[in-house]
């Protein structure tokens, strides 16, 4: 047993929740909840982003305090982990008094230990991004590359971080860490941009007030990515009342970001946790983009957009918690759509998986009475690995690549209650005893899968075993004949058709 700590990015305030947000949240649950069935002693993090300009400034368009606006939003993102079934074991808001705490005692380190000095900063910042950028990261007519937005010309005094200093030192942990950033295409462009020439960032803001106060200069405060940046070492701290969780959990197992913020999580990031001596994470993983159908940027005004409470009114959570692993390859772009998303909840979800689960439950109960046979399992080859497969791949985030392993064993057991014709077996007496292995091994075989795809489809395989009598979800369970089911109890359908 192991420990395990995954965070999401905390989410900026401004925005109201959509897909992106959810398909974040539901990648490091699924690594959370297999993590937990392996019995590891697990920490699952998510939050929100509440400081700097856009806030103040779209608070103000609306005659509110940042405060009450930040208030209003949180409760947004908040309302979406129960809908997505998200097992998060805390939700950080950089509001919270005891992260200002923190982010100032460990930005105070690093300005003791020397890495901070006090410059003019000029040069074309984004505010939605809340980023100055450097000459390859502006498009035509100077405009934002990620928001496609005009960029602004800013100059003012500002605490600088020392990046430049810490040029060799990130170099040096690319090169014995080559996992430290996932996958290897968003490694390479991490260290490319490093190696492109460090220059000092800007830690602090002059004219904002929203924001964490800087403890050794009060007319700054702290620029709103490093206050960012450190909720997932300060929510160790005050997670739980009366414990401090750090030294239980930090340095974290995996912060799962996007690509557009792949810059501070992979070089600044690192580089402010050296300079306050403090352990290093042990990844970044970077998903890709989602996209609209054909690859398209997903757009409102396009109206392409895949609403995720949408596909969960329609389809169930475990539906859009499936598909989204499942279509994509968990690090690639690639498109996402409501049709595609039908499609695989029909062919896959319904056909393949439910129809499996209750022509097993019908056979044992038309056929046995209920009661699964005693006697020998087929297909252990089949299954023999299927566990640590699965395991060592979500090991490296390849969450794609452990379903599409599980998946083919689904396909396996389809194949077999299909080949020996069951229905017709039973109608020879003389052959009973095959008819009571075929039932036992599609008993086991149809419980292993749903201990496998527990940390996808947990409603779902939670209601499977309750009908299979083995409500045990935990991994041990997940090797083919370790808990082979006594009896078996009627089933709803899983995935019932949709009318649409
Ligand atoms: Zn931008």
């Amino acid at each position: 047993m192991g420990r395990f700590y995954v965070t999401t990015p905390i989410y900026y305030v401004n925005a109201a929740p959509h897909l992106g947000h959810a398909y974040t949240v539901i990648a490091c649950d699924v690594l959370a909840r297999h993590h937990r069935q392996r019995g590891d002693d697990v920490f699952f993090l998510t939050g929100t982003d509440e400081h700097g300009e856009p806030v103040a400034d779209a608070a103000k368009d609306q005659g509110l305090e940042p405060k009450e606006l930040a208030d209003r939003n949180a409760e947004r993102f908040k309302a979406l982990m129960p809908r997505l079934e998200a097992s998060n074991d805390f939700f950080i808001r950089t509001s919270d008094d005891q992260h200002k705490r923190r982010v100032q005692e460990v930005l105070q380190r690093v300005h003791d230990n020397g890495h901070t000095h006090l410059g003019m900063y000029e040069g074309w910042y984004c505010p939605r991004c809340a980023d100055f950028k450097c000459d390859t990261e502006i498009g035509p007519d100077n405009t934002c590359l990620i928001h496609e937005i005009p960029l602004v010309w800013e100059q003012e005094e500002n605490w600088f971080f020392n990046l430049s200093t810490f040029q060799a030192r990130l170099e040096q942990l690319y090169a014995e860490q080559p996992d430290f950033v996932q996958p290897e295409t968003r490694r390479n462009e991490a260290l490319s941009f490093i190696k492109s020439g460090l220059q000092d960032v800007s830690l602090s803001r002059g004219k904002l007030t929203w924001g964490v106060e800087v403890p050794w200069d009060p007319s700054h405060v702290f620029y709103v990515w490093f206050d960012a940046l450190l909720n997932y070492y300060t929510a160790l701290g005050y997670a739980r009342d009366g414990e401090d969780l750090t030294d239980r959990f930090w340095p974290a197992n995996y912060h799962v970001i996007g690509k557009d913020i792949l810059k501070f999580h992979t070089v600044f990031w690192p580089a402010i946790l050296m300079a306050a001596e403090l352990p290093l994470p042990e990844h970044v993983f970077v998903h890709g983009f989602l996209l609209a159908g054909g690859g398209r940027k997903m757009s409102k005004s396009l109206g392409n957009v895949l609403d995720p409470f949408e596909a969960m009114d329609t389809y169930g959570v475990d539906a859009l918690r499936y598909y989204l692993s499942r279509d994509v390859q968990f690090g690639a772009d690639g498109s996402v759509t409501l049709d595609a998303l039908a499609a695989r909840y029909d062919a896959e979800l319904a056909n393949e998986l439910g129809n499996l689960a209750s022509r097993s439950i019908a056979m044992l109960r038309r056929y046995r009475d209920g009661r699964v046979p005693e006697g020998e399992l087929d297909l252990a080859d089949e299954f023999a690995g299927l566990a640590e497969d699965v395991a060592a791949r979500l090991d490296g985030a390849d969450l794609t690549g452990a379903l599409d392993a599980i998946w083919q064993r689904v396909r396996r057991l389809n194949r077999y209650v299909e080949a020996p014709a069951p229905w017709t077996i039973s109608k020879d007496d003389v052959r009973a005893a095959d008819l009571d292995r075929v039932l036992r091994t599609l008993a086991e075989g149809v419980r292993t899968l749903a201990v496998l795809l527990w940390p996808w489809i947990p409603a779902s395989s939670d209601k499977l075993l309750a009908a299979l009598g083995r409500e045990d979800s935990g991994y041990a369970g997940a090797t083919f004949g370790a808990a082979v089911p006594d009896a078996v109890a009627e089933l709803e359908p899983l995935f019932p058709k949709q009318a649409r």
